[in-house]
């Protein structure tokens, strides 16, 4: 058999024993996925996503004082925010997000004055329809007190409080 024939033979047995070397050692490993949702992956602190939510003070009342800080620098142009003046203090009569077209950047929290806007920590979450995603004031008030911020939320992007 001539040399070239012999090193092509080489290279051929080699094609077949790479991508089998391959199966023999992934079939020893542990499996990179998990059985959603009985188990599920940690979730980073600093996640940006997948839900926005409104914080309330102590008294329960919303945060925000509809400054419209996060509607303005929102690039997806999804916030829309009406205010209303009540007993001397401004607050949001209306406030939308629409999450259909949110690229959860987190800019809104990041320049929200009030802390009133945050990122939550939640991944595990879906909509049938489109008008699902436009949250309104009352459901975005709802999941800011149930689920609570991420870590995302004004102050500490800013670096005004630590952690
Ligand atoms: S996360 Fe970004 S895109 Fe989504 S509402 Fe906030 S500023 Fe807009
Ligand atoms: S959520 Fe914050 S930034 Fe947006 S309108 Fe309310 S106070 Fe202003």
């Amino acid at each position: 058999m001539a040399r070239g024939e012999v090193m092509r033979a080489i290279w051929n047995l080699i094609g077949v024993l790479k991508p089998l070397w391959v199966s023999a050692r992934n079939l020893l490993r542990r499996p990179v996925t998990v059985m959603y949702p009985r188990d599920s992956r940690h979730i980073p602190e600093r996640i940006r996503g997948l839900k926005i939510g409104l914080m309330s003070d102590e008294s329960g009342n919303p945060r925000c004082t509809a400054c419209m800080a996060c509607a303005r620098i929102c690039p997806a142009r999804v916030i829309e925010v009406e205010g209303e003046r009540v007993g001397g203090r401004m607050r949001p009569k209306r406030f939308t997000v629409n999450l259909g077209s949110c690229i959860f950047c987190g800019l809104c929290a990041q320049a929200c004055p009030a802390d009133a806007i945050a990122m939550i920590r939640n991944p595990g979450w879906a909509a049938m329809s489109r008008e699902e995603l436009v949250l309104s004031l009352e459901e975005l008030l709802e999941i800011g007190s149930k689920e609570g911020p991420s870590w995302q939320i004004g102050s500490r992007i800013r670096g005004d409080v630590g952690g």
